[in-house]
């Protein structure tokens, strides 16, 4: 049974089985000629079965209810085929639209982009053909609108402009109703879970982005911040406080762990720090949560680089690194 919130603004649970996430929040919200629902969950029919009982249970009609997608990510964008009518807008923001339109996952889960990080071709298939942001994303068959920062949808009472937070995604976007001081934050803000900030494909930059976008989210009026995974609700200036001092403290341990392991690739570099995984060894980790750690190591190595922190190589198409000043 979908949760209300506040008056016209309902979550709906949807579980995301397998997945250390645990569930989607899906956020519907009841306007007068037209609805909007917020993120849609993987396309597995566990996710289909659970988004499509709570719109039934409140009443929806797809025909006049807008999708917004505040990423790409197939756990967010996964659905959004199967449960649009004729009649139903979806919106995406216009950078994430352009990866989408690439590849369904963004293209991280390229070859080249996974050996680059120092996976073994046989670890690489076995994480692709495991993993659902590969294997459950969307049909492709509806269309898309792109939404630029500051473009408003208006739903009831609310004006909710699409902010531009970069970070999670090259192209994320939060909603954002000023007046009433309501943010859709997607997953640039998770309060029990710490949002995985990856490289992107085709730029450096993803953490210095994401630290930009929780400074400016830190000093939002805003009063109820909804986020995409786990809590629905929290304090968001405190919460983007805590991520940034999680990413100052991440960099150090990055940085020291290079001292000790100069010219180690992402992989090998993210196999010494310290994960909150129960499990005995980074070779017992499951592949896919080696992924993300490497991933996640990997932005902060670039962000050291980007800050002169750091050097690297590219040695038979794997990113060595090593403390500045050494390449
Ligand atoms: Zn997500």
């Amino acid at each position: 049974m979908p949760t209300q919130l506040r008056q016209d603004i309902y979550v709906i649970k949807v579980p995301l089985p397998n997945n250390p996430l645990r569930d989607l929040n899906s956020y519907y919200i009841r306007g007068k000629e037209r609805d909007l629902l917020i993120d849609t969950g993987f396309n597995l029919d566990a996710c289909y079965d659970a988004l499509t009982t709570g719109l039934r249970e409140l009443g929806a009609d797809m025909a006049r209810t807008d999708l917004m997608l505040t990423h790409f990510h197939s756990d967010h964008c996964g659905l959004y085929d199967r449960v649009s009518r004729p009649g139903t807008r979806v919106f995406m923001g216009e950078k994430d639209l352009a990866l989408h339109r690439l590849a369904p996952t963004g293209g991280l889960w390229s070859q080249a982009a996974g050996l680059s990080l120092g996976f073994s071709p046989a670890e690489l298939r076995e994480n692709m053909s495991a993993n659902p942001a590969v294997t459950a994303v969307p049909e492709h068959k509806t269309e898309i609108l792109p939404l630029l920062g500051g473009d408003i949808l208006e739903v009831g009472d609310y004006a909710l402009q699409a902010v531009h937070t970069p970070g999670h995604t090259p192209g994320h976007i939060c909603l954002y109703d000023a007046e009433r001081e309501t943010l859709f934050c997607g997953d640039s803000i998770l309060y029990d879970i710490t949002p995985v900030i990856s490289i992107w494909p085709d730029r450096p930059g993803a953490l210095a982005s994401y630290l930009s976008t929780l400074q400016k989210m830190r000093t939002l009026r805003v009063k109820y911040a909804y986020a995409a995974h786990r809590q629905p609700c929290g304090n968001l200036g405190e919460r983007a406080e805590q991520l940034l001092e999680h990413h100052y403290k991440r960099l150090d341990d990055v940085s020291a762990v290079l001292v000790r392991h100069a010219g180690g690739s992402c992989y090998e570099l993210a196999s010494f720090m310290k994960w909150q995984i129960r499990a005995a060894s980074w070779a017992e980790f499951p592949v896919s949560q080696r992924w993300f750690a490497t991933a996640e190591a990997a932005s902060h190595l670039e962000y050291l680089w980007q800050q002169g922190k750091a050097g690297r190589e590219l040695d038979g198409g794997v990113w060595r690194y090593y403390p500045r000043g050494i390449s």
